[in-house]
């Protein structure tokens, strides 16, 4: 199989309502030739609206949707030569794998023999070459889904789209086939875009993603962008596990800010590159930035100290979880574990030491 060409798609100013209740609000994106894309959100969020308009069974009321720089708007789903694998598969139970894959090309009238080479062709990419007999039934969930990928693939779509495609299997599944998925659209090529609502299989999988919440794209970027340099709180909270510290920014210059903690008081961090405006924001930072340690221990200068009371303590072997009230806030704090550590106890007067190179000043 062979992708001779691979297709930007790109969505301007979109808007999409059902009745009076907007769904996409003025969604712009560009995603690059032969990308893994992921739409990233939670439920509702628009995710599944977004790609059922690109593969043509939603229109929006206002916007561009261009393939390659060419607007698709009024072209007819079949006539988009988009691929799109549903979530519960679609499978026709009654026929046969090879059937199945090779449904598509005898809807198109291919001649036999060239209809025989895609589909060997294709369940050996998918590594389903000795199950061509079996009917979906008689095959493991992960197998229904390589079928169905095989069947969308083999009428060699521009564009792939994948609704939520994990979604139906166990955990250990999952893992294994989020590797497959991407080895797949790696030797494919073919520019792809997935809908999920776990922010794992979105950072383990995609290129790059986009973050929805209620219709309005958050922001855009890969995994490590979106998780170190989140735009917003709700970007922090959704893209890895984030710590927000509400209060005030009461004093910036080159050098450092001064921050006023809610129920916390004064800190003083190090200016970042973009420095903050003064008025009201949130510190945002991850649970393993932050350090915990009895109160009179000597602390680290380095970091940012604040004094707070174990809530409670999880063992999770690779690391310990403390949440700890600090003022106003419970703040998570990761503690990479060794044996013979012994852990703090609820009700455990600490410190938290925050590493503050990692700290993200927040106004949205
Ligand atoms: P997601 O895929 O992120 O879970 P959806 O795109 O399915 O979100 O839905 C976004 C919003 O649009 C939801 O509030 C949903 O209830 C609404 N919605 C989806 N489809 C329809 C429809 N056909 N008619 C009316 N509302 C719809």
């Amino acid at each position: 199989m062979q992708t001779l060409h691979k297709v930007s798609l790109e969505a301007r100013h979109i808007s999409l309502a059902y009745g009076a209740t907007p769904v996409l609000r003025d969604v712009t994106l560009k995603i690059e030739p032969g990308e893994f894309f992921a739409l990233l959100g939670p439920s509702g969020s628009g995710k599944s609206t977004l790609l059922r308009l690109i593969a043509g069974f939603n229109q929006h009321q206002s916007g561009e949707l261009l393939v390659d720089g060419r607007d698709i708007t009024g072209v007819a789903p079949h006539a988009r030569n988009i691929g799109m694998v549903f979530q519960n598969y679609a499978l026709w139970p009654h026929m046969t794998v090879w059937d199945n894959v090779a449904f598509g090309l005898v809807e198109r009238r291919e001649p036999r023999e060239q209809i025989g080479r895609k589909v060997g062709e294709v369940l050996e990419l998918v590594g389903l070459a000795q199950y061509a007999q079996r009917r979906p039934g008689q095959l493991s969930g992960g197998q229904q889904q390589r079928v169905a990928l095989a069947r969308t693939v083999v009428i060699e779509p521009k564009l792939l789209l994948l609704d939520e495609p994990l979604s139906n299997l166990d955990k250990q599944l999952r893992v294994q086939m989020r590797e497959e998925l991407k080895n797949l659209q790696r030797k494919l090529g073919l520019t792809t875009i997935f809908v999920t609502h776990d922010q794992e299989e979105a950072m383990t999988t995609a290129d790059r993603m986009a973050v929805l919440d209620k219709g309005v794209l958050q922001q855009v970027g890969s995994a490590a962008g979106l998780y170190d340099f989140p735009v917003n709180r709700f970007v922090a909270g959704f893209v890895g596990t984030t710590n927000l510290l509400e209060g005030l920014v009461t004093a910036v210059n080159a050098e450092t800010v001064r921050f006023h903690a809610q129920g916390v008081g004064e800190l003083t961090l190090p200016s970042p590159p973009h420095p903050p405006r003064a008025g009201s924001a949130a510190l945002a930072f991850r649970p393993h930035q932050v350090d915990i340690r009895v109160r009179d221990e000597l602390a680290e200068p380095s970091r940012v100290w604040v004094e707070g009371v174990v809530e409670s303590a999880e063992f999770l072997g690779e690391f310990s979880r403390y949440r700890v009230r600090v003022g106003e806030a419970a703040l998570v704090s990761d503690q990479p574990h060794y044996a013979g550590l012994s852990m703090f106890p609820p009700g455990a007067q600490v410190r938290l030491g925050i590493e503050p190179t990692q700290v993200r000043f927040l106004a949205d």
